[in-house]
């Protein structure tokens, strides 16, 4: 069971003191996922904020409403964001500009945003295309995903120009007021996730690599197609597995939690119980199948266009998986269209 410090988050505009030294705040988001978690940490002379929200008229109403009634007339002396994806990025420049602050984070994560937000071509939804097609999508289907719009210049309205790189071989801990939090670099979720874990407090501000409810997303990208994105997700768990059983954990979406053994065995179980999902449906028929025949039995509800991007990548990434630990075949026939069928 996990154990919760709070039942219910912060209201909008309002905030929490979660832990000493730590500011919880709310943000909301426009999709099925609603909200995302912000962290405030005390600094010298002001704030160092994890995360900053997407980039939208809603979030930045709320963040007028904290530079008055949360900050009062302290400024933000650094931004750290965990890895590019909008909610986390999004308001990152617009706070920079503000507070004239610098923005830490790692390298590919700085490197991948600019890559999307300025729509290089492995990066955009129209290459992901190819790979769908190459895993047996059909045509219709394929054609709810040919969006020349950049979505995440939605969400990430304008780029940082420049930050500080964060790499925890060279520098493993950061110095926020006096209190050191070291750097664990997480894989599988976005290319070189950090989460921060103060050993003092026993806090890990974990990002989006250990949620309370939802499993973190992990799928395969049209820049990768054949990676193995899982293997390195299950290792990134396995450095979070060493923390202390008493770590309050501070995840970007749900509520902070106790419980950090049981949610890492939890979600172990959710992906064992998925490979052996796909070994029954493998197992079931008499041809190797695509992706695009395994994915509906699977994911056994309606789902959106969205949701179902999700659910392809994620189905290529389970079976990807399977293929690079040899418990499955892959089989690339003359029309191309990928097929897997169990190891004898
Ligand atoms: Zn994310």
């Amino acid at each position: 069971m996990l154990r919760y410090l709070h039942t219910t988050p912060p209201a909008p505009g309002a905030v929490v003191e979660i832990a000493p030294d730590v500011l919880w705040l709310r943000m909301p988001l426009p999709f099925a996922l609603d909200h995302i978690n912000l962290w405030l940490l005390r600094d010298t002379d002001g704030y160092v904020l994890v995360d900053c929200g997407y980039g939208d008229k809603a979030t930045r109403e709320l963040w007028e409403r904290h530079f008055l009634t949360t900050l009062r007339d302290l400024p933000i002396t650094r931004i750290l964001v965990t890895h590019h994806h909008p909610d986390h990025l999004g308001n990152a420049d617009w706070l920079m500009q503000r507070f004239a602050c610098p923005l830490s984070m790692t390298a590919t994560e700085f490197l991948i945003a600019h890559a999307i937000f300025h729509s290089g071509v492995p990066f955009t939804a129209l290459a992901t295309i190819p790979l769908f097609r190459a895993h047996g999508i059909d045509t219709e289907q394929l054609k709810t995903f040919a969006t020349q719009t950049n979505l995440y210049r939605a969400g990430v309205p304008s780029m940082p120009m420049r930050y500080h790189r964060i790499n925890k071989d060279i520098e493993p801990t950061l110095d926020i007021d006096t209190n050191p939090w070291e750097i664990i670099t997480g894989y599988g979720h976005a290319p070189e996730h950090v989460s921060f874990y103060s050993p003092t407090s026993h806090v890990l501000i974990s990002g989006d690599m250990l949620l309370p409810k939802i499993s973190t997303h992990v799928s395969v990208w049209a820049f990768e197609p054949e990676s193995d994105p899982l293997t390195y997700f299950f290792a990134s768990l396995e450095m979070l597995a060493a923390l202390p059983e008493n770590t309050l954990v501070l995840p970007s979406h749900g509520l902070p939690f106790y419980g950090i053994g049981e949610r890492i065995k939890q979600l172990r179980e959710h992906h064992e119980e998925r490979f052996n999902d796909l070994r029954a449906i493998l197992r079931s028929s008499p041809h190797p199948l695509s992706a695009a025949e395994i994915y509906p039995l699977l994911f056994r509800r309606d789902l959106d266009t969205y949701q179902r991007f999700f659910a392809i990548s994620e189905t290529i990434a389970h079976l990807n998986h399977l293929w690079l630990s040899n418990d499955a075949m892959r089989h690339v026939e003359s029309n191309s269209v990928i097929r897997f069928s169990l190891t004898e």
